[in-house]
């Protein structure tokens, strides 16, 4: 829980606030958008819920920001309670978003896919027990996809408690995750199951690499939507291989049609398979453009 001593001068009154160790990830601001808002560099409350949906979306930002920065001046514990109880989130079908995000992955999005041969874990929660109880009741972990190195978080906790088999691209493999079960290599597609196919798309990193389970496709940080652009947008100014490699790798997801594209940093984006192809396009376009440099000093 956060500190109400650092409790951030830019909140509003109220029952909720932001306190000063905000790593400004993000997370808070999609969970509960009507709460918290973008300050420059942190997140504050700029809006109190006003009814109850509205409380449980903040109380579900609470758990899930990586940094336990959110707090409430008076702890509700059955509204955190309830909370607690409604992660995994349903995203759509059996997609869920797991919240709990780690500071390892600086608040990256991990999901669970519900399959009967086996649940998925993409990319890592932190290991909290209420939600390794959520997921136990849920039928467990068969497999944890870790996109990229820098989303990998507690993989280690999970794949010792559910016996999970971890997946993951050898160019991103090093100490942490020497040990991971099943390292896939090159640039062709994996099946790893009927329904889930590993893609690489080397990019963002070395081993970036992408998992299609129908009409879903997880993106790690290779994909993600801008809603200033209005179209599917990639990093440009925290790409960490090759811009040129990941435009390539874009080029590839032409292959395949999916109507949601559920990123780890970035906003998630939903859109009939025509609609999604055309965004795929304007992000291709965009990307082939000459970089710019923004007043921050970042590329875009
Ligand atoms: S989730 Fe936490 S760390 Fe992330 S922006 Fe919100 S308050 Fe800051």
């Amino acid at each position: 829980m956060a500190d109400i001593k650092r409790k951030h001068a830019r909140n509003v009154p109220g029952g909720f606030f932001v306190d000063t160790t905000c790593i400004d990830c993000d997370t808070c601001r999609w969970v509960a958008p009507e709460t918290f808002n973008d300050i420059g560099d942190q997140s504050v409350v700029y809006h109190q819920p006003q009814d109850d949906a509205a409380r449980l979306r903040a109380a579900q930002a609470l758990l899930a920001c990586p940094t336990a920065s959110i707090g409430q001046e008076k702890p509700d514990g059955a509204l955190i309670r309830n909370a607690q109880a409604s992660f995994p989130a349903p995203i759509a079908d059996n997609v869920y978003f797991c919240g709990y995000t780690s500071q390892n992955s600086y608040g990256a999005a991990p999901y669970l896919i519900v399959r009967p041969d086996g649940n998925v874990l993409v990319d890592s929660p932190r290991f909290a027990a209420p939600l390794v109880k959520r997921l136990e009741e849920m039928g467990g972990v068969k497999w944890m996809f870790l996109t990229h190195q820098d989303d990998v978080a507690d993989h280690a906790k999970f794949a010792a408690h559910f016996g999970c088999k971890r997946i993951m691209h050898v160019d991103d493999i090093h100490g942490g995750t020497s040990d991971v079960e099943m390292q896939i290599e090159g640039t062709e597609p994996v099946a790893i199951a009927p329904d889930l196919t590993v893609i690489p798309t080397p990019g963002h990193t070395q081993g970036s690499a992408c998992l299609i389970h129908g009409k879903f496709l997880f993106t790690g940080d290779h994909l993600a939507f801008s809603p200033s652009r209005g179209h599917l947008y990639a990093f440009r100014g925290a790409m960490w291989y090759r811009w040129s490699v990941q435009i390539e790798s874009m080029k590839r997801l032409r292959d395949y049609e999916f109507e949601w594209v559920l990123p780890g940093h970035g906003r998630r984006h939903h859109a009939a398979t025509a609609a999604m192809r055309e965004s795929l396009d304007k992000c291709i376009a965009w990307m082939e453009q000459p970089e710019v440099v923004n007043a921050r000093g970042w590329a875009e």
